[in-house]
């Protein structure tokens, strides 16, 4: 069979039809559910313990810290309260025998160094005085702390949270390993080596980036509309969203303010359909599974997120390349190539490495409209290790890749679709600020006699007038953030078509979400956090004092 045929073929395995859609859709949210009622479900559904996302106009001066891996990072950061603001940051690399410590004191006494020093180099007024503070004022109750820094901590590892500033370690990863630590407060870990220094600084939020996402959105978004959804496409899939608090049935350890009836979960969504329900699933799909740490988890993950494509392209070429039917990358086509040289697979190509393919080169083939394919013929040279490839090749390459991250972001709109109908986002007055109604809705409320003919006049011209999707409450805002949305060419319009083609969204539906970019999540998305939690705190003190 010519390559292209075999190509052609395999490319049609990673449809995803419509109907496929609308039945993940179904599963999704049937899923996210299950996940608000009981413990140990596949979509794990976390109360974040934030109970409102901001509108742009917060303001004040926040410190956010975020340990996710190889680097620690310091900021600080000014909320403007017009949507914008401004941040200053360190970041230091953890020294390596400081991730496997005897101690999680050895540890995080070095984080809480970089706080002082960080705060020393550009918060040095306000250090001084807070120092003076200390040493002149003795208060019976002690050192009152109205005066520290709010800070949100970002930590990147998985921890049981009880409280908005309060969750044990379950286990390290990325090459950390601290054993007294598993098991211990993180915030209170950093805290205490915070107060051994006397730094005025309060760690108010323990953050996960999914949820600084939403934030980080939420508050730079255009208008006053809130966010519903913070999602991630990078390295991993997740998203974080607003949900009713009356829908999350499961018990909730720790205090929170309930007054907004609204919290933020984080749904890990990665592990959606474990079970293999309603995903789509081909031969490559199985043997990337099978050959992973984890084979039959994250497997939402697995056909969706960055750490994945490459190596299921990678999966498709071995195979191919195992059909002795199939010529792809042989002399065979070579003489089409303009390189007049001899089509080879190198010795150490990456097609010959588990997980060696980054999903870059999909983004590359996508982009990739010239007739000769040449940059992705030299990014198969550089990135796959097959010199001098055919126009033939590279066209079954391109193929495929359109196929597999088609087929992810068509995925990843099923998981925006489910929870866009999960919130009823969409339905008429569901916005924070009910806009004018739709016509439809108008002709409803006439009939079930809530308004008179007068008042629907009047609401169907401001309906007309405004038109529904040019009005800002009816906009529904998603945030998201990673390489992959933000680099592959048409990810977005994937996400689209299945907004489109999703029951209860269709065309209508898909023009009222707006989808933007939200950066800095472990900054100001954390910072936010923390401004959320010293309202809450002030709250639940004023509530306390009442009793
Ligand atoms: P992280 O998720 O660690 O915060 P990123 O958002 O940058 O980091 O995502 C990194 C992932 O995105 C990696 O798996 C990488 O293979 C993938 N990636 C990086 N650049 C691109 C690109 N241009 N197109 C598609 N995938 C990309
Ligand atoms: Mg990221």
């Amino acid at each position: 069979m010519s390559v292209t045929t075999e190509a052609k073929r395999i490319a049609a395995e990673f449809e995803y039809s419509d109907v496929a859609v609308n039945e993940g859709v179904k599963e999704f949210i049937a899923q996210m559910n299950e996940g608000l009622q009981k413990n140990a479900t596949t979509m794990s559904q976390i109360p974040t313990y934030v109970t409102a996302v901001p509108n742009g106009t917060e303001k004040g001066l926040y410190m956010a810290v975020d340990l996710g891996g190889t680097n620690f990072r310091v900021c600080s950061i000014e909320l403007h309260g017009d949507t914008t603001f401004s941040l200053v940051q360190s970041k230091v690399a953890i020294p390596k025998e400081l991730m496997v410590a005897k101690t999680a004191k050895e540890l995080f006494a070095f984080l809480a160094k970089q706080i002082e020093l960080f705060l020393k180099e550009h918060h040095e007024d306000h250090f001084e005085a807070s120092v003076r503070h200390r040493t002149t004022v003795s208060t019976p109750g002690g050192y009152t702390d109205d005066k520290a820094f709010r800070m949100g901590f970002t930590f990147s590892f998985p921890v049981h949270q009880v409280g908005i500033n309060k969750g044990t370690l379950i286990r390290w990863t990325k090459g950390f390993d601290i054993e007294d630590a598993v098991g211990q407060d993180v915030c209170e870990l950093l805290q205490r080596e915070i107060d051994t220094l006397k730094l005025p600084v309060k760690v108010a939020a323990l953050v996960n980036d999914t949820v600084g996402t939403l934030m980080a959105r939420s508050y730079t978004s255009p208008g006053k509309t809130s966010t519903l959804l913070g999602a991630i496409f990078g390295t991993g899939t997740n998203g974080a969203y607003v949900e009713q608090l009356n829908k999350i049935t499961k018990p909730m350890e720790g205090d929170f303010d309930k007054t907004t009836g609204l919290m933020v979960v984080n749904t890990e969504w990665g592990s959606f359909d474990n079970t293999m329900k309603v995903l789509p699933t081909t031969k490559y799909d199985q043997i990337l599974d099978r050959d992973s740490i984890n084979p039959g988890i994250q497997m939402f993950e697995k056909r969706v997120s960055g750490m994945f494509l490459g190596e299921i392209l990678r999966t498709v070429l071995v195979e191919m390349l195992n059909e002795n039917a199939c010529s792809l990358f042989s002399d065979k086509d070579s003489s089409q190539n303009d390189y007049h040289s001899t089509t080879q697979i190198l010795p150490n190509s990456p097609l010959h490495k588990q997980w060696a393919v980054d999903s870059s080169i999909l983004s590359v083939a996508e982009a990739d409209n010239s007739s000769g394919l040449k940059i992705l013929r030299q990014f198969i040279e550089k990135d796959l290790g097959v010199a001098a490839a055919s126009l033939e090749d590279a066209q079954a390459v391109k193929d495929i890749s359109h196929a597999i991250a088609k087929r992810a972001a068509r995925l990843s709109g099923v998981a925006l679709a489910g929870i866009v109908l999960q919130t009823g986002r969409l339905d008429p007055g569901a916005g924070d600020n009910p806009g004018p109604k739709s016509a439809a809705a108008i002709a409803e409320d006439i009939k079930a006699g809530n308004i008179g003919e007068a008042a629907a006049a009047t609401a169907k011209k401001l309906a007309d007038t405004t038109g529904i999707s040019g009005n800002e409450e009816d906009i529904v805002d998603i945030g998201v953030d990673g390489s992959l949305v933000e680099f592959y060419p048409g990810f977005e319009d994937y996400m689209r078509e299945s907004l489109r083609a999703t029951e209860g969204i269709g065309a209508t539906g898909e023009r009222r979400i707006r989808i933007g970019i939200a950066k800095d999540g472990s900054g100001v998305g954390a910072a936010l956090i923390a401004l959320v939690a010293a309202k809450m705190e002030k709250m639940l003190t004023a509530s306390n004092a009442g009793n």
